[in-house]
């Protein structure tokens, strides 16, 4: 069987395996009494041969986002600039100056790299990279309050998804939590009568992915803050996603930028996400006063915790690209800020491409992703005639993921790139046929 052509090109050791995996199969279709399998060597080498190139094709590849959310948790949040990921690849590809200081010819700080860029960005004393912002929610809470307490409103008790859920990061970084005010209200007061003995840090933590109406009331970081410098404690807020500003629509009203939140509620540590809204890739960026910075940097757990070459070469040059205000390098922004009418004119190109029945809509779709809840934008989408559940199922056997909304299937043109439309006209031909 190896000798057969098909098999050639297959390294060897994984053609036996597939030789084998075929032949049992053929063996127990056989012997169960059904199948008319054509069992010439010619033929089951080439079935060995497509089991091979399964096993050899990488399993995390790229597909079409064309839902609409365009951070998008389980389609690997922010996209990245190809430019900006080209400037980064010398860093990855071979030697760098990770930890080694030119200037001295001796070990230098891995931490010092992004960092500069980022103080500059945020207006803020310092900061610190690390591997995502739950990291960074267990590091600064492991080294301020481990074994003590750190308050947080009943009502900021977030679960994101993925399983990070605020009460058990806590207890895995060893802090205590002690909860104040109730599910819609809480007040200054509440924190300041929580705070004893025992309590290291007041903590905020944004609703990323839910919001609370009605008869509500949450405390501005700004007054947390105070309260923790009169006491003497650390205050932090995780902010989860957070952005820079240029966004469009009434986005912005609901959410500050960053620098605004650290000049206005000057709180002494903030977290956020390097691929939420700030649109660099995975990594926790921690920003605040520096002297606890440097505490965080002491802690042991940060050996853990802490980031590889490639993504501080990434968040660096997403920080840099921000501060020449070179926004359209920011592909979440980008995509964000893509205007109606262009969607609209994309729309119909491609519906003309398209083989199939379609029509152009306008709609709403989600920033996503743990950023802005309940916050849509405007939106162009392609609707296919058809079974939803099915032409969805064929689309995503094509790589192309779309959404489902009253019973009829949707492409959203909000999340497209202008190259995603050959692999959707490509998976819409095959439904053609
Ligand atoms: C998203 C989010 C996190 C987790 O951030 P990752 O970068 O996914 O680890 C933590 N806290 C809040 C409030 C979030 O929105």
């Amino acid at each position: 069987m190896l000798r057969e052509a098909a098999l050639e090109s297959c390294p060897r050791e994984t053609a036996v395996d597939a030789v084998r995996v075929v032949l049992e199969k053929v063996r127990r279709d056989n012997g169960a009494g059904y199948g008319e399998t054509d069992i010439s060597a010619a033929a089951l080498a080439r079935e060995a041969r497509r089991q091979c190139e399964k096993w050899l094709t990488p399993s995390l590849r790229p597909v079409v986002n064309a839902t609409g959310v365009v951070i998008h948790t389980n389609l690997g949040r922010a996209p990245l600039d190809p430019r900006l990921f080209d400037e980064a690849k010398a860093v990855a590809c071979g030697y760098c100056d990770l930890e080694y200081d030119l200037a001295e010819g001796r070990r230098g700080e891995r931490y010092h790299h992004a960092a500069a860029a980022l103080r500059r960005l945020l207006g803020c004393e310092e900061v610190l990279v690390v591997n995502n912002n739950a990291a960074a929610v267990f590091l600064v809470l492991n080294t301020f309050a481990k074994g003590r307490e750190a308050v947080v409103s009943r009502g900021e008790l977030v679960e994101i998804g993925g399983s990070f859920r605020i009460p058990e990061v806590m207890a895995a970084s060893g802090a205590r939590m002690k909860e104040v005010g109730t599910t819609n209200r809480t007040h200054l007061r509440d924190y300041a009568d929580a705070v004893g003995e025992e309590t290291a840090l007041l903590m905020k933590v944004h609703r990323s992915n839910y919001r609370i109406e009605g008869f509500t009331a949450e405390v501005p970081m700004r007054e947390i803050s105070r309260l923790a410098r009169e006491r003497g404690l650390v205050d932090y807020y995780d902010l989860g996603s957070a952005h820079m500003g240029d966004l469009p629509w009434d986005l912005q009203r609901r959410e500050p930028p960053l620098p605004e939140i650290l000049q206005r509620h000057a709180p002494s540590l903030v977290s956020f996400s390097g691929d939420k809204l700030f649109g660099g890739v995975q990594a926790g960026i921690v920003a605040g006063k520096k002297a606890l910075i440097d505490r965080l940097k002491r802690n042991q757990a940060l050996r853990m915790l802490r980031v590889d070459k490639l993504t501080l070469a990434l968040i660096e040059r997403t920080a840099l690209a921000y501060l020449r205000g070179e926004n359209d390098r920011i592909p979440a922004l980008a995509l964000l800020r893509t205007p109606v009418e262009t969607l609209r004119e994309r729309a119909v190109n491609l519906a003309a491409r398209m083989p199939l029945e379609t029509e152009v809509t306008e709609g709403e779709g989600l920033v996503g992703g743990g950023t802005l809840p309940g916050a849509t934008v405007p939106t162009v989408l392609l609707r296919i005639e058809g079974d939803a559940e099915s032409l969805a199922r064929h689309f995503r056997a094509h790589r192309v993921i779309g959404r489902i909304e009253g019973g009829r299937f949707l492409l959203d043109m909000r999340t497209l790139f202008p190259e995603d439309a050959d692999a959707i006209v490509r998976a819409a031909a095959a439904w053609a046929k």
